[in-house]
């Protein structure tokens, strides 16, 4: 092969907004297979909000990314050459893997992805890790049941459409909140919300609320923390539970936003907690399951936004950390 390798580096430490300033674009050599590896040409790559989190130099529940190496997502690539036994040429996997043309790999988390159960691209949102946040947050952490109001914010993104569809199968009323008309639009017209606001237009963060959450809440799915999460805590039912999945809204924050109705959980019983999808992979089989079917009787619909090329894909990051994906922000870099 003489093709180069087009590799993303993480170039700097970000303070606040990310911006091109974090990346360097790098033209490598392909590099050799040793016994047991495989090169995997990279096909779709995701762009994550943890991925802020990993730019920082703090601790988290994943390792922060390396300055000088290129960052690291979740990829669905093909096999393109191969010296492990495993692994066959031609293959599809997903997996964690960098954000450059070619990965290789000693196989280990790569995962063979079925063409036939869905698009390439589902095993980076609705048949992957953002589905399986949604199912495993909505279902075991929210503990979302039949006649429960389940309200969930970043309502038209990769979790929070799932979230609304899957509490919608299982009889719940979904609501959510959105940052633009055409979202909010989307969330009830074409996904079956029963209710859904925009949190930049409304009156207030209380009235959206209180409007579309008359009864009040029994589940909140928390996307966006901050000014959301204090809004939402006195509106929970009585043993209202809320599932934390993310904070996007504090992400780029020098200094989070305080949150000041804490009592609310006391008056109404309530719980909250925080969970990671990555202690949940034993869910992946049933989630997987529930899901295909899902999308197969075309109870679950799902959005993509796909920005072209692997040089674009920091421009994908920012704009999805300020909310202009419609979608799950995806990057496509070669033919399928
Ligand atoms: P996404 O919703 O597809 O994209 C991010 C969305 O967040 C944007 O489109 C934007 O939508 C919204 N947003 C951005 N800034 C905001 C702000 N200041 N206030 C309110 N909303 C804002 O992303 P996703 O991948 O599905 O992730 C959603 C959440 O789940 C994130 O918090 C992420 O960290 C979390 N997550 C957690 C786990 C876990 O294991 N716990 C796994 C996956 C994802 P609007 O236009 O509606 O503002």
């Amino acid at each position: 092969m003489t093709e180069k390798n087009l590799q993303i580096l993480f170039a700097n430490r970000p303070k606040g907004w990310v911006d091109q300033s974090a990346f360097e674009q790098v033209e490598t050599p392909l590099p050799d297979l040793a016994d047991g590896q495989v090169l995997v040409r990279n096909i779709y790559l995701s762009v994550d909000p943890y991925m802020r989190g990993r730019m920082n130099d703090a601790k988290s529940y994943a390792a922060g990314f390396e300055l000088g190496q290129p960052l690291q997502g979740g990829v669905v690539g093909q096999i393109a050459k191969s010296r492990n036994p495993d692994l066959q040429e031609g293959q599809y996997v997903s997996g964690m893997l960098g954000w450059e043309r070619y990965s290789l790999s000693d196989g280990k988390g790569l995962q063979p992805v079925d063409p036939a159960l869905g698009p390439l691209s589902y095993y980076l949102g609705v048949l992957g890790m953002p589905g399986l946040t949604a199912y495993v947050g909505l279902l075991d952490i929210g503990k979302a049941k039949e006649g429960d109001t389940v309200f969930v914010s970043a309502a038209s993104g990769a979790v929070g459409s799932v979230v609304g569809q899957i509490a919608k199968i299982k009889g719940c009323r979904a609501v959510g909140s959105a940052g633009t008309d055409d979202k909010v639009a989307y969330i009830t017209d074409e996904l079956g919300f029963d209710a859904a606001f925009n949190y930049k237009t409304a009156d207030s963060l209380g009235s959206g609320l209180r409007e579309t959450c008359p009864d009040g809440i029994d589940v909140y799915f928390e996307n966006v923390g901050g000014p959301m999460l204090d809004a939402v805590l006195p509106r929970l039912r009585y043993q209202g539970r809320i599932a934390l999945c993310g904070m996007i809204s504090q992400y780029n924050l020098e200094r989070p936003e305080p949150v000041y109705n804490l009592i609310s959980l006391l008056v109404s019983r309530a719980s909250i907690q925080g969970f990671i999808v990555s202690d949940h992979w034993d869910r992946l089989p049933a989630f997987v399951a529930d899901m295909s079917g899902w999308l197969r009787e075309g109870k679950v619909k799902y959005r993509e936004d796909v920005m072209d090329g692997l040089e674009n894909a920091p421009a994908a990051f920012i704009r999805m950390l300020k909310g202009e994906n419609f979608g799950k922000q995806l990057v496509k870099l070669g033919e399928e």
